[in-house]
């Protein structure tokens, strides 16, 4: 199994570093099977200020290579990706525990980041304001912000890191990325494919360690100028306040709880088929994942017992098993979470229609899990649940469920299906959310901005927008 594996490396200043004697290191394990895939290197102090001290030396460089020549790189590091497309993603499944299937169409949406980025740093316009005297000409111009420290989390361990690596080296910005412990292998692959097609050393840095050491360093190095996190909102709202200290820009990619409502005149066989693969991809661990289910009580009972027929009759196992649909949860701090999630619905009254447990034997599997009659008060309405688990509602008109779907503080995904461009119009307004699907769970591609509102987070990765995220904007004034 190892063998199939990779290698896991730091990457400080263009230098690959291992785990060894004197080091302190951590294991990765395979959620499917419990076995350890490999050991993992974590930075000493000082060596986290190397890295942020390396991508400081090789931003005044970098800013300077035109974006054509960056652009080179990029659709040369995605090249290489798609040559070892194979087995990075093996690497995902194996350390993540996502079907292979979802694991190749996440890496190609990764590098498909890479191509897309390349071309729109080659597009970073600013503008000429008309001045209000002839002679004078007035541009505000785009510059990259500097170097910048990015976090990223286990959940989609390609395409985190390459939604932020490849805005950010686009933007002209070097980076320091800790991607996540659990799922170290993937950022290696891609950071290792960076070097070979070429980019210097210094731009794109890889550490790991513990999580709250690695970024109270970052964050206090005065270098650095940008932050980037996704993950829980918890975590965002503590790096925020350390991004405060020396004022530097964030982007905050955060906990979502994406409403779905089924309106009475929904396409219902498009709304199942879709709500079905959607919710289980990834075993709920999305943050757009559709999570609370709010159905129109013309349809509800039929709606529950399809879906739970559908949920219940999913294929678990390991994810480089080619029939397997779902695969573990990502390790057993999320089991004990749904186990707790479960028993707190159920101490409100609500009732399971199907799973509601773990599954015996080896590795962290959780059984698709389909709930009714859960109180507004469970933690299943209320917090992210990051998991294989469906509470289903039903509803009677707009102005309710448009109440309950933005009864949360969350407010990244949501999703509506309608056949009636009025009730279409109704979710637009009236869904408190960054990205709403409307007829459709896909909301996430290289081209279209990523993000949230309230405590989801700000900022958007992703598009035009992805890439300004990394710059700032400049006037110059000429008399
Ligand atoms: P967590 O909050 O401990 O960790 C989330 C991520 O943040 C991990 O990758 C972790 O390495 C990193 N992290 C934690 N503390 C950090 C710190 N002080 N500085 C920098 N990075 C830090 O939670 P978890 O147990 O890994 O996951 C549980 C919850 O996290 C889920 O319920 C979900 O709500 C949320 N989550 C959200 C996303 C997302 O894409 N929005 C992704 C993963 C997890």
């Amino acid at each position: 199994m190892a063998e199939q594996y990779t290698r896991l490396e730091m990457v400080i200043n263009g230098r690959f570093i291992t785990a060894g004697a004197n080091r302190i290191s951590e294991p990765v394990m395979n959620p499917a099977t419990g076995d350890v895939l490999g050991e993992l290197p974590h930075a000493t102090a000082q060596e986290l200020i190397e890295a942020a001290d390396a991508a400081v030396a090789a931003f005044p460089a970098w800013r300077a290579t035109s974006p054509y020549d960056r652009a080179i790189i990029l659709r040369k590091t995605a090249t290489i990706l798609r040559e070892r497309a194979d087995h990075i993603a093996q690497v995902l499944t194996l350390e993540q525990g996502k079907t292979l299937v979802e694991a190749q169409a996440e890496l190609a949406h990764a590098i498909d980041l890479f191509d897309w980025f390349a071309e729109e740093g080659r597009r970073a316009y600013g503008r000429i304001i008309p001045a209000r005297a002839l002679h004078i000409q007035q541009a505000a111009i785009l510059r990259p912000v500097g170097p910048a420290a990015v976090f990223t989390p286990w959940n989609f361990p390609a395409l985190t890191p390459a939604r932020k690596l490849a805005a950010g080296l686009a933007a002209g910005c070097t980076l320091v990325l800790k991607a996540s412990e659990e799922t170290p292998g993937t950022a290696v692959e891609i950071v290792r494919a960076l070097h070979d097609a070429g980019l210097p050393a210094g731009c794109a840095n890889l550490v790991f360690g513990v999580p709250s050491e690695v970024s109270e360093s970052l964050l206090a190095h005065p270098g650095i100028r940008k932050v980037s996190f996704t993950g829980s909102t918890p975590v965002g709202k503590h790096l925020m306040k350390l991004a405060a200290d020396s004022v530097k820009r964030t982007t905050m990619e955060l906990g979502g709880n994406a409403p779905v409502i089924i309106f009475a005149d929904a396409d219902y066989d498009l709304a199942l088929s879709s709500l079905v693969a959607g919710k289980f991809r990834n075993a709920g661990q999305v943050c757009i994942s559709p999570s609370r289910f709010f159905v129109h009580e013309s349809l509800y009972d039929r709606f529950v017992q399809d879906f739970t027929t559908r949920a219940g009759a999913l294929a678990l196992g390991n994810g480089l098993d080619r029939h397997v649909q779902m695969g573990p949860l990502a390790n057993d701090r999320r089991l004990e979470a749904m186990e707790r999630i479960v028993a707190d619905a159920e101490g409100r009254g609500a009732k399971i229609c199907t799973g509601g447990g773990r599954v015996a034997g080896k590795g962290s599997f959780f059984a698709p899990t389909v709930m009714t009659d859960v109180s507004s008060q469970a933690t299943l309405m209320c917090d992210e649940t990051f998991g294989p688990i469906v509470p289903v509602a039903p509803f009677a008109d707009n102005a309710e469920v448009f109440a309950r779907a933005n009864a949360v503080d969350a407010g990244l995904a949501g999703y509506v299906f309608t056949q009636s461009i009025a009730n279409a119009q109704a979710a637009s307004e009236g869904v408190d959310v960054g990205m709403l699907g409307i007829n459709t769970l896909a909301v996430s591609t290289p081209e279209t901005p990523f993000g949230g509102v309230k405590q989801s987070g700000h900022g958007s990765e992703g598009g035009i927008e992805g890439l300004h995220a990394f710059m700032e904007t400049r006037l110059i004034v000429q008399g």
